[in-house]
């Protein structure tokens, strides 16, 4: 967890000028992004490597991330954990790298009967608010969307999504996401969660958003918190990677989210050369409980297109598992899942804890790789 001094970024030079009152605030966040090479260049000096793959890669998956994400950066290399997701890499690019990955692995465009929603589970839908994101994660699991236009949906297409919703009564959960929805104005998002609410059946509405990890200001809107406050059916799913990516900030604000009766959950991806190491996961999963952030999956890297150098081997994140078990609380442990391809679902992975199964015996081994015998 990272402690952010009063006013910190004013030691970074192109902001030493900018207020407490526009640096807190959300929008100026997203009005101030960084988005081109140029823009970077305020702040380092990229060398000549670093310079051709920004330039390569960003022309086709482009680049982007708030003044408040990129001030977590520790070093301008590839070795540092907020830099390596944001900062595009020829790896992206490398079609050996790239090899058996998908724009769509699970067929969330073949499995929409209207456009932006995702009918998967009998249960659930998703619910496709935006393409836009105030920072672009080089891993993203949409990153077919780095390729369009960044635009929110319009409201003609909204009304098409709540239709097919309020017909299917099995429908019981709705995922709003992506893109990040949390990026949109108030007036525009409470459209949504006000109709999505209203249905009689549609018992949770889940907001998938990366702006606690990358735009926390925005949870120092008062209007954005009556939303969550009035809308009573809200959970809050994010996503931190890295334990860089907690602060004194983030603490503040789970509080704010929290005094609305939303409950605020996590999923992280395991990435190679940014958290497959078990250490990395057992502060990143202490220090969100710290924040009362509740770890929720751990997820297997998806098999997208521009993402799969960031795929570790399976059993990473099994021997991960292993790990925290016994050294860290039940609540610190997420389930480690493999989503499926083709649509097919999510899949837990465990560690086998049962060595031998005999009539009346089961062999149990404990996380000290003990084996302990046990009638039936
Ligand atoms: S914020 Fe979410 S949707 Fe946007 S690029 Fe990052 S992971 Fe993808």
């Amino acid at each position: 967890m990272v402690y952010l001094e009063n006013e910190y970024w004013r030691n970074l030079k192109p902001y030493s000028q900018i207020s407490k009152e526009d640096w807190e605030n959300w929008k100026w966040q997203l009005a101030n992004r960084l988005t081109s090479f140029e823009d970077l260049k305020k702040f380092f000096s990229p060398d000549e490597k670093l310079k051709i793959s920004f330039l390569k890669t960003a022309d086709i998956y482009h680049f982007g991330t708030t003044p408040y994400y990129f001030s977590l950066i520790k070093k301008f290399s590839y070795e540092d954990p907020i830099f390596r997701q944001i900062f595009p890499s020829l790896e992206e690019l490398d079609s050996n790298l790239q090899k058996n990955s998908y724009l769509d692995p699970f067929r969330e465009e073949e499995l929409s009967p209207v456009k932006g929603l995702t009918h998967r589970y009998p249960d659930r839908v998703l619910f496709r608010a935006t393409n836009f994101c105030s920072v672009y994660c080089r891993h993203c699991m949409r990153k077919r969307i780095f390729l369009e236009e960044e635009r929110a949906r319009t409201k003609e297409e909204y009304d098409l999504m709540f239709e097919y919703i309020r017909e299917n009564k099995s429908i019981k959960e709705v995922l709003i996401s992506g893109g990040d929805p949390l990026t949109l104005p108030n007036k525009k998002l409470e459209y949504i969660i006000k109709n999505l609410y209203e249905i009689p059946h549609v018992d949770i509405i889940r907001i998938g958003s990366r702006e606690l990890v990358s735009n926390p200001y925005r949870f120092f809107d008062e209007d954005l918190l009556e939303i969550f406050d009035k809308y009573d059916k809200i959970w809050l799913v994010t996503h931190f990677n890295h334990p860089n990516e907690i602060t004194n900030i983030t603490k503040k604000v789970v509080k704010n989210i929290l005094s609305t009766g939303t409950p605020v959950l996590n999923q992280t991806v395991l990435m190679k050369g940014i958290n497959d190491d078990k250490f990395t996961i057992e502060e990143l999963m202490r220090d969100l409980l710290r924040v009362k952030i509740k770890p929720y999956y751990l997820f297997y890297a998806d098999p997208v297109e521009g993402t799969l150098h960031f795929r570790t081997d399976l059993k990473k994140g099994i021997e991960i598992i292993e790990h925290l078990r016994g050294r860290v609380s039940g609540l610190a442990t997420p389930i480690y899942a493999v989503d499926l391809e083709n649509g097919l679902g999510k899949v837990p992975v465990f560690p086998n804890y049962i060595v031998e199964e005999g009539k009346d015996y089961i062999i149990f081994r404990n996380y000290e790789g003990k084996l302990i015998k046990q009638y039936k």
